[in-house]
């Protein structure tokens, strides 16, 4: 059996690391900062992709695909923009390669120079508006609601798989709208929508906010984003939704004729979210075993394991379990039975635990007598003898109950590692015994600065909720109106 995971008091970021590979869901590549995510791995990115993109076409938008590859000068047409994304470009500049005449291997043909060197998206606003000018004339072809599943590249310096990678899978969507009220109810609508889901199918509870103009998205006029709290205290942006204001249509010209026989240029909204959100996922509820998958978004939600001597009694257990396989994928239930003969019980116990398989069930001689079967829940590793008559309905009700706990124990947490504080020393206190601190902040990016300097922690964000309270900044002292929520952060 393989040795057992580091422990996450011991080391959280080790834990982490070898828990991604040994469930068998990335590794790193030979590309720095590029990760291999393999099947299993995948094939929950897919599940979160499937929900996230129904969500997508239930509040009217539709797919489309843009170009891996941006004119330099598309990405310098609107100022702020490219000084954001500047620092962390891949840039082609040639396009062929050719034998060395001095022997020296394959180099790069000097002949083969592109006229206008191309940058691989680092995001792909400047490639859509410069396409939307074409097909935005008038009111009627507004709003403009399109999403784009695709992979980007930002040179990430400090990176860690799933969470900060140097290329990763994403989605973007990209609304053009005719009024600054309809831009902004879509900005919030986005993020109303990635809180669902990061709530209902991630379990996993988020704080929703706006980031001050330090943490703004270059070219955007406000940044939403939802804030999740991972197990070792540090705070995580699992999604953004960008208000872009005229910003984009100004930069490419983009205008319309409204209904009044007016031009005036389009309003826009951008939102994302990542492949960060596997990261998200493992760390917001996995544990010394492996991970912890909820239900939703469990590639296996339920393993059946046989626990038998010979030929004769597996075949018993097949025609009893058989059925039962049946009914469940019938009712939406994902059921692997594995009957492979190439590993013991104990160590297929260890593996779908350390995969995090929702439901275990194993059968063996005694059950078959007894008309009894274990059910093995992942996320309290309880284990119950039952009835198999039943047993179905069970696993049903168990797998809700499942999802419902996971989000319930992530909730807690939350709630314990959430602390108000009113002075700079309770402030630092709670920092380092990690978690969000909900404290005032005079509103001033200096002030900012100077306390992540001190501290290294950012404002996640100014909670939608936060109530008008009059305060003082937690650094300053200078007056304030509002909490905000600061964190360390990955
Ligand atoms: P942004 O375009 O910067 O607002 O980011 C959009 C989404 O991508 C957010 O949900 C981020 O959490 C995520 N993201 C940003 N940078 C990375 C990265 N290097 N690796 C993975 N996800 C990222």
């Amino acid at each position: 059996m393989s040795k057992s995971l580091p422990s996450r008091s011991e080391n959280y970021s080790e834990w982490y690391n070898e828990l991604v590979k040994r469930a068998d869901l990335a590794e790193n590549s030979a590309v720095r900062g590029c990760m291999i995510i393999k099947p299993y791995g995948y094939s929950i990115w897919e599940k979160m992709q499937r929900a996230l993109d129904d969500m997508f076409k239930e509040t009217g938008h539709t797919n489309a695909y843009f170009p891996l590859f941006i004119p330099k000068s598309f990405l310098s047409k609107e100022a702020s923009h490219v000084e954001g994304f500047a620092k962390e470009c891949a840039v082609v500049t040639h396009y062929r390669l050719k034998n060395d005449p001095n022997g020296g291997g394959v180099i790069v043909d000097p002949d083969a120079k592109l006229e206008e060197e191309l940058i691989v998206r680092p995001t792909s606003e400047t490639v859509i508006w410069s396409t939307y000018k074409n097909w935005i004339q008038s009111y009627r072809d507004l709003p403009l609601l399109i999403n784009q599943w695709a992979n980007v590249v930002r040179w990430e310096m400090r990176t860690r798989l799933f969470l900060r990678t140097a290329e990763f899978l994403w989605q973007e969507g990209h609304t053009a709208h005719a009024t600054k009220q309809e831009a902004i109810e879509e900005t919030e609508q986005m993020l109303e929508v990635y809180a669902d889901f990061a709530e209902n199918f991630m379990a996993m509870p988020v704080v929703k906010g706006i980031k001050t103009a330090n943490e703004r998205f270059a070219g955007a006029d406000e940044t939403y984003c939802i804030e999740a709290l991972m197990q070792d205290g540090k705070a995580l942006q699992a999604g953004t939704s960008h208000f872009l204001g005229q910003n984009f249509a100004k930069a490419f010209d983009v205008k319309f004729l409204s209904k009044e026989n007016q031009l005036d240029y389009v309003w826009g909204t951008s939102w994302g979210v990542s492949t960060r959100l596997m990261g998200a996922l493992i760390m917001a509820h996995s544990d010394d075993q492996g991970l912890v998958l909820p239900p939703k978004l469990a590639p296996i939600q339920v393993v059946i394991v046989p626990i038998y001597k010979g030929e004769d009694q597996l075949n018993a257990i097949k025609e009893k379990v058989n059925p039962l396989v049946k009914s469940l994928r019938k009712q939406g239930v994902s059921v692997k039975f594995d009957v492979s003969e190439n590993q013991s019980p104990g160590f297929k116990f260890a593996e779908y635990e350390l995969k995090g398989v929702p439901i275990r069930l194993a059968i063996g001689n005694r059950d078959m007598e007894n008309g009894t079967i274990e059910l093995a829940r992942r996320d309290t590793r309880e284990k119950t003898s039952m009835a198999f008559e039943g047993i179905e309905q069970v696993v049903v009700d168990t797998l809700t109950d499942i999802q419902e706990k996971i989000y319930a124990k992530a909730l807690a947490f939350r709630t314990e590692n959430t602390h108000v504080v009113n002075t700079w020393d309770e402030f630092n206190a709670k920092l380092d015994a990690g978690g969000f601190v909900s404290a005032h902040w005079d509103g001033t990016s200096e002030t900012e600065d100077k306390i992540k300097d001190l501290t290294k922690a950012t404002i996640r964000c100014i909670p939608l909720d936060a109530k008008e309270e009059a305060g003082q900044c937690i650094l300053t002292g200078n007056p304030s109106n509002k909490r905000v929520m600061f964190a360390r952060a990955y």
